[in-house]
C-alpha cells in the first residue's frame, strides 16, 4: 500500500450519516464509475471483501429455477457455481483448463442449449494468470438474453475495465489487488437492466446485507439516506485515497505500468530458464504463474524468499498445487524496484537448491525492458 492510503485509513473516525461523510460516498460512487468505464451503472463499495460481491451478484439477479451458465477456468469460477447452487439457480459449468482462459465457443454451445438468466465468468482468474476475453463473453450474454457477471477482482486498476463498452451488467472488485487498499470492500457496479431485474424478482434476495434494494436506501442518496448498515468509514477513506491516487497517475498509465513491469519480470524469468503456465496472449500482467522446474522443492523455494527477502510468492490452488508459483504485480508493488527484488530472491532460492542460474544475466534481461 501507498504511505498516502495508509495515512488516510487513520483520520478520524466519523459518523456514517454525517454530512462530510456522505460527501465523500459521492465521490467514492463517481471514481467507481469512472474507473469501470460504467457511467449509467450503479456504482457503489460493498462492506466486505471480494467474495462479497461474488454473492451480491449471485444472490440479487439469481432465484430458484433460474437458469446459470457458469465458465470455471480456475478457483474462483469454481466459487461462483457453488454460490448460484445455493441460490436455488440450475447450475451449468462450462470447464476449461486451469491456466487457459475461458472458451467462448463453448459458452455460446450452453447458452444455446436453454434460456438462461446468467452467464457468470472471471476476467481476470488469480489462480492462473489467465485473462478472458470480457468484451466477447459480455456480448454472447446480450445475444442470448442472459444478464452477465464479471468478476474483475483481480483486473480493476491493472487492466481495463469497461463496462459501458462490454455491456457487462454486474462488475465486481476488491480493494486489495491492483487498487492496493486494505482487503475489505467490494466496489460493484450494476447496469439499469439488472436493477430491472432485480425489481421484478418474484421472491426477496436470499442475502439481507448485500441486498441491493436495501442498499440503495444507503447508498443511493436520492430522497435522504436511511440507515441500513453501519458503513466501514476508515476503510473507505483508504478506498478514496487509492483511487486518487489512480487518477493522479492516469487510468492508461497504469496500465501501461503493469504490463511493462510484466514484461520485465517474464524477461528475468526467463533468462532464469523457468516458464510460464499461460500462453503469452492471454497472459495477466499482474498475475504471473511460474512453472516449478523438475526436481525443485517449490515450498522451500517460497520459505526461502520469505524469510531472506520478507517477499511473499503465493504457492498453487487446486490443480496447480505444488507445480507453479504465483507472483503478483498489482497496483504499488507493479514497480522496478519490486521486479528486481523478487528475481535477485528467486534466483538465490533457486541457487541454494543446485539450479544453475546466473543472477546477474537474469537483472540484465529484465533492466532492458525497464530501460
Ligand atoms: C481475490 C479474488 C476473489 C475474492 O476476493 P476476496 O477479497 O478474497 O474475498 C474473487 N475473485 C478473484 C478473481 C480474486 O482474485
Amino acid at each position: 500500500m501507498s504511505p498516502r492510503v495508509l495515512a488516510a485509513l487513520s483520520r478520524p473516525t466519523i459518523g456514517h450519516l454525517d454530512p462530510e461523510f456522505q460527501a465523500l460516498m459521492e465521490d467514492i460512487k463517481a471514481a467507481l464509475q469512472r474507473l469501470m468505464g460504467a457511467p449509467d451503472h450503479a456504482c457503489i463499495p460493498l462492506p466486505a471483501p471480494g467474495t462479497a460481491g461474488m454473492e451480491a451478484a449471485i444472490m440479487n439477479l439469481l432465484e430458484p429455477g433460474d437458469r446459470a451458465v457458469i465458465a470455471v477456468n480456475g478457483a474462483f469460477g469454481g466459487r461462483m457455481a457453488d454460490m448460484a447452487g445455493r441460490a436455488g439457480a440450475e447450475v451449468v459449468t462450462v470447464e476449461d483448463e486451469w491456466g487457459k482462459p475461458v472458451d467462448p465457443a463453448k459458452v455460446e454451445e450452453a447458452l444455446k442449449a436453454a434460456p438462461t438468466k446468467v452467464l457468470a465468468f472471471v476476467h481476470a482468474e488469480t489462480s492462473t494468470g489467465a485473462r478472458s476475453d470480457a468484451a466477447a463473453l459480455c456480448k454472447l450474454a446480450r445475444q442470448y438474453g442472459a444478464l452477465s457477471i464479471v468478476d474483475t477482482v483481480t483486473s480493476l486498476g491493472g487492466i481495463p475495465v469497461d463496462a459501458a463498452a462490454w455491456d457487462a451488467d454486474a462488475i465486481y472488485s476488491g480493494t486489495q489487488k491492483c487498487l492496493s487498499a486494505p482487503p475489505g470492500l467490494s466496489p460493484f457496479a450494476l447496469s439499469k437492466r439488472a436493477q430491472a431485474a432485480i425489481a421484478a424478482r418474484k421472491e426477496k434476495p436470499r442475502n439481507w446485507l448485500c441486498d441491493f434494494g436495501l442498499l440503495m436506501s444507503y447508498w443511493g442518496g436520492e430522497g435522504g439516506r436511511t440507515y441500513h448498515h453501519t458503513a466501514p468509514i476508515n476503510a473507505l477513506y483508504g478506498l478514496h485515497e487509492s483511487l486518487v491516487l489512480l487518477f493522479e497517475e492516469g487510468q492508461q498509465a497504469a496500465y501501461v505500468r503493469h504490463a511493462r513491469m510484466h514484461e520485465a519480470l517474464a524477461a528475468g524469468l526467463e533468462a532464469a530458464g523457468l516458464k510460464l503456465l499461460v500462453d503469452a496472449e492471454h497472459r495477466l500482467p499482474q498475475l504471473n504463474a511460474v512453472l516449478v522446474p523438475d526436481g525443485i522443492d517449490e515450498a522451500a523455494v517460497r520459505t526461502h524468499v520469505l524469510k531472506a527477502w520478507d517477499l511473499e510468492i503465493g504457492a498453487g490452488l487446486g490443480p496447480l498445487k505444488g507445480k507453479v508459483w504465483r507472483i503478483g504485480l498489482m497496483g504499488a508493488s507493479a514497480t522496478p524496484w519490486h521486479v528486481r527484488l523478487c528475481l535477485t530472491a528467486l534466483c538465490e532460492a533457486l541457487a541454494a537448491q543446485g539450479f544453475k542460474v546466473n543472477g546477474a544475466e537474469v537483472l540484465k534481461a529484465a533492466d532492458a525492458k525497464l530501460a
